[in-house]
């Protein structure tokens, strides 16, 4: 069965990508003798990785960002010492095989190695008509728009005909699929980007294009004439100050943005503050927007073998396809991570592992 998923995490051993500290790119380490993955739960599954998709969190997370939070999930107990996940395989995107017969049960994170490993019910079958990369290009950013649009946003295709949508941000990997699926639920699709990057956004369905490095980006919106059901914000920082003004008051509509400080918090205060500190910045927020007639949300990656198998069919539909820009071999897995670090996405960047 070949799948594709956005893996959390992945005996004898195998060749991987890993580091054995936090840092740049010099972190970076090629082993032939990484631990294969160990299966946990009994849900669980190996699989073979034919490609692995990369994102800023990849770069990020190489450098330490979210160690807390991560550190929780793995061991939740706090039982182990302090720098007990080095070596550290990175990575959470993968088009798959799952090997048959099944292999012995091999234990690690991360996904750019031979073997990974993923929880059953996060995977879906790969669209029949994409290669493997193009398929690990898919399931991170996209179920993450998924979650922010359907879960949070609560646009689906019954509901979106009349909706206007502001994408901030829409020539990355998140930006690119969301243009797509909101194009292919019928809404009205307004997206900001750099000039060099309208032809693709177009090209993907947007109705209507702004060059953020033309002027204010804010007036630029503003004369456009018409205020927003929803914005997506995959840029935040200062946007969150200016854009759910936006947004039409008092008509049920949202601000959702994908830049939150919840990593930083807990990598800056630990667990318990870092997570009150949250708590009481998005309380305040979500009380600031909705005395202004908005709601205010943080959209989050969720992992979802279901959401996988209706963005599948949407690529069977030709709804939507993968925005591959750059392709690297596992031999160059730090080139890959530099061109990340290098900013100015169109689409995304994969590895091709075997
Ligand atoms: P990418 O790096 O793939 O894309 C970012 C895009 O934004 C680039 O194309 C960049 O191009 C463009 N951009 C930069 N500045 C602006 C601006 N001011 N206005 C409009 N466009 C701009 O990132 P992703 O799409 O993968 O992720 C987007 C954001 O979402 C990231 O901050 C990421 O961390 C976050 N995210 C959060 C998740 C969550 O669970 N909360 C999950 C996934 C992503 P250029 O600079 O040339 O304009």
């Amino acid at each position: 069965r070949r799948l594709f998923s956005a893996s959390r995490r992945c005996s004898s051993t195998m060749p991987a990508w890993v580091i054995d500290k936090y840092g740049n790119n010099d972190v970076l380490r090629f082993t032939k003798n990484a631990s294969f993955p160990v299966i946990s739960y009994p849900n669980e599954v190996i699989v073979k990785v034919f490609a692995a998709g990369l994102n800023p969190i990849d770069v990020a997370m190489r450098g330490g960002y979210g160690a807390a939070t991560f550190s929780m999930q793995r061991d939740p107990l706090n039982i182990t010492q302090s720098g007990s996940e080095f070596p550290l395989v990175l990575g959470r995107d993968v088009s798959i095989r799952i090997p048959e017969p099944p292999s012995d049960p091999p234990t690690s994170p991360g996904n750019i190695s031979i073997f990974a490993i993923e929880g059953s019910t996060l995977v879906s079958h790969k669209p029949k008509s994409m290669s493997h990369t193009e398929a690990a290009a898919i399931p991170y950013v996209a179920t993450t728009v998924w979650s922010a649009l359907v879960n949070t946003g609560g646009l689906t295709k019954e509901n979106c005909g009349t909706k206007r949508i502001l994408i901030l941000g829409g020539s990355g990997g998140v930006g690119t699929f969301a243009i797509q699926f909101l194009k292919a639920w019928g809404a009205h699709v307004t997206v900001t980007c750099s000039h060099n990057a309208q032809h693709l956004v177009r090209a993907l369905g947007a109705d209507c294009v702004v060059d953020y490095t033309a002027g204010p980006v804010k007036e630029l919106l503003e004369a456009l004439g018409w205020k927003f059901d929803l914005i997506l914000d995959n840029v935040g920082g200062e946007t969150e100050c200016w854009a759910p003004s936006l947004l039409q008051p008092w008509r049920g509509s949202k601000y959702i943005t994908l830049v939150t400080p919840f990593l930083q918090n807990t990598d800056m205060l630990g667990i318990a503050d870092g997570m009150v500190k949250t708590a009481a910045s998005l309380a305040a927020s979500v009380f600031r927007h909705m005395v202004k007639g908005v709601h205010y949300r943080w959209g989050f990656f969720a992992a979802s073998g279901p959401a996988l198998d209706e963005i599948r069919d949407m690529v069977h539909a030709r709804q939507v396809q993968a925005v591959v820009e750059d392709m690297f071999g596992f031999s160059q897995v730090p080139e890959a991570f530099q061109r990340i670090e290098k900013g100015h996405a169109r689409g995304k960047t994969v590895v091709q592992i075997s």
